[in-house]
């Protein structure tokens, strides 16, 4: 296919040709200096991302591991977790949790709204002898394209003053909407390297504050390779369990220099543009009836992926696969219950205008070639939501 080909799934996201390059080297020595000051530095930084003061861990995993490396460091199996519905990940998640031998609390939602602070809370007081060790929350379910009030959250476990650890998934979110760990006292965060992060898959990030920490130095056992403790120290070797996954911190080094150079509050604010243009144009589409937007709430819709319903007959995947072989767009398909019945959109990392236009627009010659019925001027509305809403030209 000539020209390039466009990604926008929700991970993993386009990578920076500058991250690219940067990987593109010899390894160095496990004791070089030069190699000690990108781990180190890297370390820094993430501390700013997720904005903590805690201690950021990092692995050679992805996402799930992630989620395992934080299971395994704050509960030991035969621990109850709390996790609230909102869609394929939260569920997952849960899944995971189970699969570890905890004993797994569901509060079921119905994948269109954003988690309920209040039940959470209704929740937590029922739970007088605290068996609940920690609530379990996804701050952007990428598979339904709903963003969580983890601030709320939090103020619902201090309504209560429960002692459960709040345990966050922001692999979705982090550096694509505001988070603050310390800030919301958020105990555990977990992010990954090929999302909002823009390198490739392969590392799972995981913050922990000092409260999470206490809690896992106290356990009577944890997983040898996710354990906290030998990571805690100096000394590299220890720090990854083995050996430096050094490309991926090279490419990962130069992805924080360039959040460094734009500016976190810069990336969150172009993170909501882009997003209010992919609204615009599912608003638009929606008013022919057959595609609409699965979060039924506005204010629930993340800032970093977009999920459409297909509904009359359409097939999602029919769109999904007419888009990427004849107009080179990928875009992601619905999961779990959603499989076929709906097609997301990711908005987030290494993105700007012109590429999410670009999207719609191949997307909206996809709808009109299979006949897909839908509201016309998508793209007309996200170009009108961008001419009003950049406020800083350049
Ligand atoms: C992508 C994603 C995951 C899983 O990450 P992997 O790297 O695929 O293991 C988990 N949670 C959320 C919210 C995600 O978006």
């Amino acid at each position: 296919m000539p020209g390039r080909e466009f990604l926008h799934s929700p991970g993993p996201t386009h990578i920076p040709d500058r991250v690219l390059a940067a990987m593109h080297r010899q390894p160095l020595d496990l004791v070089d200096g030069r190699l000690k000051e990108v781990a180190r530095s890297c370390f820094e930084d993430l501390k700013e991302v997720f904005r903590t003061a805690g201690h950021v861990f990092v692995y050679a995993a992805n996402g799930h591991g992630g989620w395992e490396a934080a299971l395994t460091n704050v509960c030991v199996p035969g621990d109850a977790v709390l996790v609230p519905e909102v869609g394929h990940f939260s569920n997952s998640w849960a899944d995971h949790a189970r699969a570890l031998g905890l004993e797994v609390e569901v509060i079921t939602g119905d994948w269109r709204h954003a988690i309920d602070p209040a039940a959470v809370e209704k929740r937590l007081r029922e739970d007088r002898d605290g068996r609940i060790k920690a609530v379990l929350a996804v701050q952007v379910d990428t598979g339904t394209g709903i963003a969580n009030d983890v601030p709320g959250i939090r103020a619902a476990m201090d309504a209560v003053g429960h002692p459960a650890l709040l345990v966050v998934d922001t692999i979705a979110s982090l550096a694509a909407m505001p988070f603050e760990m310390d800030g919301w006292r958020v105990d555990v965060a977990i992010a990954a390297s090929q999302k909002a992060l823009m390198c490739p898959p392969g590392l799972a990030l995981v913050a922990a504050n000092s409260r999470a920490l206490a809690v896992s130095a106290r356990l009577a056992r944890r997983q040898r390779y996710w354990d906290w403790g030998p990571r805690l120290g100096e000394e590299s070797y220890m720090k990854f369990n083995g050996t430096m996954p050094e490309h991926l911190f090279f490419g990962l080094r130069e992805a924080l220099d360039m959040v460094r150079e734009q500016g976190l509050p810069a990336i969150l604010r172009r993170h909501k543009l882009l997003a209010g243009a992919v609204h615009s144009a599912v608003e638009a589409w929606s008013q022919a009836g057959s595609l609409g937007f699965n979060a039924l709430v506005p204010a629930d819709r993340a800032p970093s992926v977009t999920t459409i319903r297909t509904g009359h007959g359409v097939e999602a995947d029919l769109i999904r696969r007419h888009a990427r072989e004849t107009l080179g767009v990928s875009v992601a398909g619905g999961l779990g219950a959603l499989g076929g019945q709906a097609f997301r959109i990711g908005h987030l990392g290494d993105l700007n205008e012109a590429m999410v236009l670009g999207c719609l627009g191949a997307l909206e010659v996809a709808f009109l070639e299979l006949k897909v019925p839908h509201g016309r001027d998508g793209v007309r509305a996200a170009v009108e939501h961008l001419a009003r809403n950049r406020s800083e030209p350049g």
